[in-house]
C-alpha cells in the first residue's frame, strides 16, 4: 500500500472524497426527503434529525408534511396542532422555530427560503449545520454541514486529537472542508455521505466498522490503530437530577387532570400531568393543591418513572388520587382525547 503518513489533511480529505461519493451512491439510504429534496423537506429533515435517529423521525416527518405540505400551511397551523404534530419528538422549541420561521419567509418572501447558508443561518432555530444542509443539498452550495457524525468521521480520518465539543475545532473542520467541497449535485452527496458513514460505519461508542468503510485505505486513525480513541471530547457537564412527584388524579369516571405549562421554558406550552419538584408524600401532594384551588383524597404511590432531558434528569413519582376539588387552572380529559387532542409530552406520556 502507498504510504500517505505525509498527507495533509487538505489533501486527505480530496482523496476520500470519490471513494466516499462512489460509497453513498451505492448504499444510500431511501428516506422520503432524498426522493424529492426541495429545500422546505430538507429544512424539515433536518430541524427533526437534530436530536432524534433517523428511524424514529421518519414517521413524524411523513405525517407532518401530509398535513402541512408547504410553509405558508406551515405558517398558518394553530401552535396547539403543532405541537401534537410533535409531540414524542421532544425539544418542542424546534417545532416552534420552524412555525415563526414560516411566518417570516411568508411574510418577506413568499414563503421561499434564502438560496445561500449565510441568510440561511440568520434564520430562528437555523444554525450553521442546518444551514449548510440545506445550502448544499437543496441548492447545491459548495458549504458544509459540521454535525458530531461529521467531526467523528474527520478526526479519524485525519488523526485530529482537537477536542471536537470545542466551538474552534468546529470552526478549523468546517474551514478544512471550504477547501475541498465540490459544487452542485455533489456538494449535497457529499454532505449526507459524510452523515451517514457516521451514522452507519463510522460508528460512536463502540467499535468503527472499519472493514466496511470506504475511506479505510487513507484513514489514519485506522492506520494507527486509535480509532476507537478519537474523536477527543472534553468532559461534559454533569446532568442534574431532580426527583419530581406527577399527580395521576382522577375523577371516578375515568377522566385525568391534566394543566398546561407555562408558555416559555422547558417544554413551554405543552400540557402536563400536574407535578412539583420534591418527595412524593401526601402532605406535599395536598398542599401544591390548596395553593391551586384544589383537592384531592385517596393519595397514594403507583409508580416510578425517569426521564432525560440534555441537562436535567427528573426522576419521578407518580402518586394515584381521587380529586375532590378540580383547581380552576386544571382540566379534565380521558384517555383517548389525552392521546388524541392534547400535546402530552413523552416525560408525562409514559404515564397513560
Ligand atoms: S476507516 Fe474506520 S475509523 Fe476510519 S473513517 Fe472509516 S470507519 Fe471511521
Amino acid at each position: 500500500m502507498k504510504e500517505k503518513t505525509n498527507d495533509t489533511p487538505e489533501n486527505l480529505l480530496r482523496q476520500a472524497i470519490p471513494p466516499l461519493l462512489s460509497w453513498f451512491s451505492a448504499h444510500r439510504a431511501d428516506l422520503p426527503w432524498r426522493r424529492e429534496p426541495t429545500p422546505y423537506h430538507v429544512w424539515l429533515s433536518e430541524i427533526m434529525l437534530q436530536q432524534t435517529r433517523i428511524r424514529a423521525a421518519l414517521p413524524y416527518y411523513e405525517r407532518f408534511l401530509s398535513e402541512l405540505p408547504t410553509v405558508a400551511d406551515l405558517a398558518a397551523v394553530p401552535e396547539e396542532r403543532l405541537l401534537k404534530l410533535w409531540e414524542g419528538l421532544g425539544y418542542y422549541s424546534r417545532a416552534r422555530n420552524l412555525k415563526k420561521t414560516a411566518i417570516l419567509l411568508c411574510e418577506r418572501c413568499g414563503g421561499e427560503l434564502p438560496r445561500s447558508a449565510k441568510e440561511l443561518a440568520s434564520l430562528p432555530g437555523v444554525g450553521a449545520y442546518t444551514a449548510g444542509a440545506i445550502a448544499s443539498i437543496a441548492y447545491g452550495e459548495p458549504e458544509p454541514a459540521v454535525d458530531g457524525n461529521v467531526l467523528r468521521v474527520l478526526s479519524r480520518l485525519t488523526l485530529s486529537e482537537a477536542d471536537v465539543l470545542s466551538p474552534a475545532t468546529r470552526t478549523a473542520m468546517t474551514n478544512l472542508l471550504r477547501k475541498v467541497y465540490p459544487s452542485g449535485r455533489e456538494a449535497g452527496a457529499l454532505t449526507e455521505a459524510l452523515m451517514e458513514l457516521g451514522e452507519t460505519v463510522c460508528l460512536p461508542n463502540g467499535a468503527p466498522l472499519c472493514e466496511s468503510c470506504p475511506l479505510v485505505s487513507l484513514c489514519l486513525a485506522r492506520r494507527a490503530g486509535r480509532a476507537e480513541e478519537l474523536p477527543v471530547r472534553s468532559q461534559k457537564k454533569e446532568r442534574r437530577v431532580e426527583k419530581r412527584t406527577v399527580l395521576l388524579l382522577s375523577d371516578g369516571g375515568g377522566r385525568l387532570a391534566v394543566c398546561r405549562r407555562p408558555s416559555r421554558g422547558l417544554l413551554g406550552g405543552m400540557w402536563e400531568f400536574p407535578n412539583f419538584p420534591g418527595a412524593a408524600t401526601r402532605e406535599n401532594a395536598e398542599a401544591f393543591l390548596e395553593e391551586r384551588g384544589g383537592a384531592a383524597s385517596h393519595l397514594s404511590v403507583f409508580v416510578k418513572k425517569t426521564h432525560i432531558f440534555t441537562h436535567i434528569e427528573w426522576r419521578m413519582t407518580a402518586l394515584t388520587g381521587k380529586i375532590d376539588v378540580l383547581p380552576p387552572s386544571f382540566v379534565l380529559a380521558d384517555r383517548e382525547e389525552l392521546i388524541r387532542d392534547y400535546a402530552l409530552p413523552t416525560a408525562f406520556r409514559q404515564f397513560l
